[in-house]
């Protein structure tokens, strides 16, 4: 071992492990690309304002959880620590939302940190994929949203998850709303910080998981019973798109969500086995978030789902992925001249597309076999002085145990007709 650790909060990606995190973001990906989805990437840090204004100033992602840095010339910089506030503001500076093709559909893929407290699921570096449609007000991008996360988990195989959705109301309607409630939380026990936050983001209160506040919220007036009558269209159109393309959803009446851009439609996909870090993924519409980092008005509506989550869920029930194993063809070579041989058919193979890899390291043949066996490959090239001197190398079928020579010059041919 090394004196050194990834830092606390981090872990590395190792294989194989590391073929189901790229399957997960692979599958996600499919989804959104196969929707219109194109791909954006942003730096990994941002002007820490951006998310100060951008995800709110009374968040815990803003006051608690993001990695600042000053730099030497004097820039406020963050870790960036979500994808959304990011993607707005290369949509903006990019000029893409006057283009006269909104929404300006984007999908993303990246690494995030939250200064949080590390524990099972929870991570100070994380990963997620995301997805933004910027620029339009239509439930039916909201609903596709929705689909399009759904079909990626069920392609991955997940089963045991729900999808909790709600409406968070607009500026008409959520700040008679946010009196309401803030009349009722003055008059609850809490403690001060709590009621600290009740007078600045009243609705995050509804968020908060200790049992001793979520009990004095039972009688809490909701939402639902505020929002004004295009705010009910609005979520009435995005529950009826949903539910015809067959995608179960509960309905959670105090689902809020921990990022203050949010309006309207919110939803979160949560899974039943992953203990107290349950959230695989969430989102929703932020109508009022471009106007807050500096741009024209915009609606927009996305998501972001954890990857790492994804895998522990994967994991929870017990899920194999389908994954092709890495190596198709493993050659093994006695000898020197053997060795120039087959590292020149491994990369006659790798040349025409056929996943080959090589017995490195000077092995004799019970080591090289060994190698062969955990490499996955389904045949294996094996050369020896014999073998060169009667122009051939054995092909081996690891399925089969099946072995015969194949002439030099047709290994290509006899290899790509046995992987058919
Ligand atoms: P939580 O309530 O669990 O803190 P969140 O509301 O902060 O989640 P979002 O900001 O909506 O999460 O991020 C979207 C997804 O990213 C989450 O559903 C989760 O799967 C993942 N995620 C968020 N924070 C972490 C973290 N610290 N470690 C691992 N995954 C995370
Ligand atoms: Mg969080």
């Amino acid at each position: 071992m090394s004196t050194f650790q990834a830092p606390k909060g981090t872990y590395d990606l190792i294989p194989p492990r590391s073929a189901v995190f790229l399957a997960v973001r692979d599958t996600i990906a499919t989804q959104v690309r196969n929707a219109g989805y194109g791909y954006v990437e942003t730096p990994g840090f941002e002007d820490v304002n951006l998310f100060a204004r951008g995800v709110g100033e009374s968040t815990d992602i803003v006051t608690k959880e993001m990695y600042t840095l000053t730099t030497k010339g004097g820039d406020q910089l963050a870790l960036r620590p979500e994808g959304t506030a990011s993607v707005l503001r290369a949509a903006l500076q990019a000029n893409l939302h006057k283009q006269g093709n909104l929404p300006v559909k984007l999908w993303y893929s990246g690494s995030y940190y939250r200064y949080e407290r590390a524990q099972a699921g929870r991570y100070r570096h994380f990963s997620q994929v995301g997805a933004e449609a910027i620029g339009a007000e239509d439930p039916a991008l909201d609903a596709e949203l929705i689909i399009l996360a759904d079909q990626a988990y069920r392609a991955l195989g997940l089963r045991q998850y729900r999808i909790l959705l709600n409406s968070l109301g607009d500026k008409e309607c959520r700040p008679v709303y946010r009196e309401a409630l803030q009349t009722f939380l003055r008059g609850l026990d809490l403690d001060e910080e709590t009621l600290r936050r009740a007078e600045i983001n009243p609705l995050r209160v509804l968020d908060d998981k200790r049992v001793d506040v979520q009990k004095q919220l039972v009688d809490a007036p909701l939402l639902r019973d505020y929002l004004c009558d295009a705010c009910k269209a609005y979520h009435e159109q995005v529950r009826e798109l949903i539910t015809a393309a067959g995608v179960v959803f509960e309905d959670d009446l105090k689902l809020v969500r921990g990022l203050d851009y949010y309006t309207r439609t919110t939803f979160e996909f949560v899974h039943d086995g992953l203990g107290s870090q349950s959230a695989v993924g969430g989102g929703g519409r932020y109508d009022g978030l471009s106007e807050m980092i500096g741009g024209p008005a915009l609606p927009s509506v996305g998501w972001a789902l954890g990857v790492d989550r994804t895998v522990l869920a994967l994991e929870a029930e017990g899920v194999t992925l389908d994954l092709p194993a890495p190596t198709s063809v493993f050659a093994v070579a006695l000898g020197e001249e053997a060795r120039r041989v087959l590292f020149g058919k491994v990369t006659e193979l790798r040349r025409a597309g056929i996943a080959a890899d090589f017995s490195f390291g000077g092995k004799g043949l019970k080591g090289s076999m060994k190698d062969a066996n955990r490499s996955g490959a389904r045949l294996t090239l094996v050369a020896g002085e014999r073998d060169l001197a009667e122009g051939v190398v054995q092909l081996k079928d690891m399925e089969s145990g099946e072995q015969r020579a194949v002439a030099l010059d047709e290994v290509l041919e006899a290899v790509r007709a046995q992987l058919a």
